[in-house]
């Protein structure tokens, strides 16, 4: 079977790399010339990390992650902990991965080239269409690549051959990467955030090192109105680290390294899934088929179980019968935690004064009485429903090996 697999991200490579070991004839095409990475860090949770480990990779994101073992957020003025979930007793898979984009890119990308494939780089993808043959790809410079048995949409949140309209959060953010300073009083091994209702919200999150370098990494984030991302460059830098060091004082050494805007990489977040994610020889996966806010840290777990549960349907069935299957295995997670983070969100991110009322005196202690540390716990790890539901093997739900 030929496939050709559009974008090289996250999603793309883990495709690749598992479509590769099961002997299909794969082409991997990505618009960049040289992968760069775009943002800061993100959280592999442990169901994302068992794919990684069925890929091979996770040893080398292991080597340059952040352990993270609890989520901690504290209301800025009252200083009251309104957040407070942990992976659960420490060993085994109870933790997070907080890991840079270049550095996890990186360890997926070494499997790759020790797989023997190859990346077809500056092939900006605009279409796709069908004939008797199969399916092609135009890209932009009109030349087209064709045919294919199947082609894997994997271009991510701006896909130009995904019909999904996402619709735009009124909250996005931006991001940045600063070093860890020596002396600070903040721990290294969570994910620590401070809000003001829920129209201000900063955090830290350790992410390990850069994919050359030694020195531990923290991203840097702080919410923003959607429309109010782009005056933010026109802004004076100072004025934003004193705003944001009054909500926080004590993030004071890391906010001091953000000396110029461009280091600060602006994020808009959009919500929506494709009701069908496929069609006649194309599957959309990833973000390319569901978008949502990063506020449960799920996105590029969700693109790594889709690229684990689409090669073992294609392995096992004829593609007609293979894409509605796979659809079938990972429906009902995606859909759960698109509702989660559609509910979630607003708390932290929105206008509404009454949300953030109800997350810090209602479910903040709420989420202390059992059973709901170890349901948060779940929801966080990805693993609070069957990952890929019905699959024979069902990889992504077996113990983890560390
Ligand atoms: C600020 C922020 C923080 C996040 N934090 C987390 C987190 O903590 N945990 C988590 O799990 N997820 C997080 N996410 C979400 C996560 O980054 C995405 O869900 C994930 O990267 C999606 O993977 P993907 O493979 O679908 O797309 P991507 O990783 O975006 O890859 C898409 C690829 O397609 C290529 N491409 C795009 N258009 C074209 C084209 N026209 N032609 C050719 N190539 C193209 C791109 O160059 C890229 O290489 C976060 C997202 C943001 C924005």
């Amino acid at each position: 079977m030929k496939i050709a697999i559009c974008g090289c991200g996250i999603g793309g490579l883990a495709t690749a790399i598992f479509a590769r070991r099961a002997g299909f004839d794969i082409t991997i095409f990505d618009q960049f010339n040289t992968p760069e990475p775009v943002g800061s860090g993100l959280v592999i949770q442990p169901v994302g990390l068992r794919v990684l480990e069925q890929l091979g990779a996770a040893d080398g994101a292991l080597a340059k992650g952040a352990k993270g073992f609890h989520m901690i957020g504290h209301e800025a003025i009252s200083g009251r902990k309104v957040l407070d979930v942990a992976y659960g007793p420490r060993g085994g898979e109870n933790f997070g991965l907080g890991i840079h984009r270049a550095s996890l890119f990186n360890a997926m990308l070494d499997v790759a080239i020790a797989d023997g494939i190859s990346i077809t780089a500056n092939h900006k993808i605009t279409s796709t269409h069908t004939t008797d043959a199969g399916r092609f790809v135009t890209f932009e410079n009109d030349t087209v690549s064709g045919p294919f048995d199947l082609v894997v949409d994997t271009t991510g949140a701006s896909s130009p051959i995904s019909s999904l309209i996402s619709k735009p959060l009124p909250y996005g953010a931006i991001w940045g990467t600063v070093d860890w300073p020596e002396k600070s009083p903040l721990q290294y091994d969570r994910l620590q955030q401070r809000y003001r209702r829920a129209s201000n919200m900063i955090g830290i999150l350790p992410i390990g090192t850069l994919p050359n370098g030694s020195t531990p990494k923290a991203a840097l984030f702080w919410s923003m109105p959607r429309g109010k991302i782009k005056n933010w460059y026109d802004t004076p830098i100072a004025d934003w680290r004193a705003q944001a060091t009054a909500l926080w004082p004590e993030l004071t050494p890391f906010t001091d390294q953000i000396t110029a805007h461009i280091q600060m990489t602006p994020a808009a977040y959009t919500h929506g899934s494709l009701r069908k994610p496929y069609g006649d020889r194309i599957v959309h996966i990833g973000d390319a088929a569901h978008r949502a806010s990063p506020q449960l840290g799920q996105g590029a777990n969700m693109a790594l179980l889709d690229a684990s549960a689409l090669v073992q349907c294609l392995k096992m069935l004829p593609i007609d019968q293979a894409l509605p299957r796979y659809v079938k295995a990972r429906k009902r997670h995606t859909n759960v935690y698109q509702a989660l983070s559609w509910t979630f969100t607003p708390m932290y991110q929105s206008n509404s004064r009454i949300l953030p009322i109800i997350r810090d005196y209602i479910l903040g202690p709420l989420s202390k009485v059992p059973p709901a540390p170890a349901i948060l716990s779940s929801l966080v790890k990805g693993s609070m429903i069957n990952p890929m539901r019905g699959l024979p093997t069902d990889q992504a739900n077996k113990p983890a090996i560390r």
